[in-house]
């Protein structure tokens, strides 16, 4: 499945920079990006397809209540007491990622890695990335598919 294979390659290149920097600050618990997010999370349908059965009718109820909420979003799967996202495992494809990835000279992440700028040139590329989400459809906001 496609989806599976752009995890993978994602999981390889994120465990790859993790690697080669044991200080790298993103980590459960670092929740600043879920919490300042740009709108809701965007999902292919292939991505919902693998987070609706793992929605709480709770879950379900707290994406509603979230929808259209202002900017900086907070995401409604995360977990506000330990900064986890409750649905770790099968988290969109932005959330895998964010942090590990820049579009030319511009990284995707929050000041945290904005400080690691001057570390070795070692960001996924997201345009590649990009290309290959593609193939997964079109996404729209996690509320719209509920
Ligand atoms: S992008 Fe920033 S806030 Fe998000 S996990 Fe990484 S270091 Fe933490
Ligand atoms: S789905 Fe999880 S990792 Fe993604 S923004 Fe929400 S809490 Fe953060």
């Amino acid at each position: 499945m496609l989806l599976y294979k752009i995890q993978s390659s994602v999981e390889h290149r994120t465990q790859s920079i993790r690697d080669s920097h044991p200080d790298w600050p993103c980590r459960k618990g670092c929740d600043d990006c879920c919490r300042s997010l740009a709108s809701e999370p965007l999902l292919s349908e292939p991505e919902w397809r693998l987070l609706e059965p793992v929605l709480t009718p709770d879950l379900k109820q707290r994406i509603a209540t979230g929808a259209n909420a202002p900017r900086p979003v907070t995401c409604p799967l995360l977990d506000l007491a330990t900064g986890a996202c409750l649905v770790y495992a099968v988290r969109p494809l932005a959330c895998r990622t964010y942090g590990y990835y820049a579009e030319r000279d511009k990284v995707l992440g929050c000041y945290r890695i904005e400080a690691l700028s001057d570390a070795p040139v070692l960001w996924g590329n997201h345009a590649r990335f990009d290309s290959e989400a593609a193939e997964l459809g079109s996404t729209k906001p996690l509320s719209e598919w509920c």
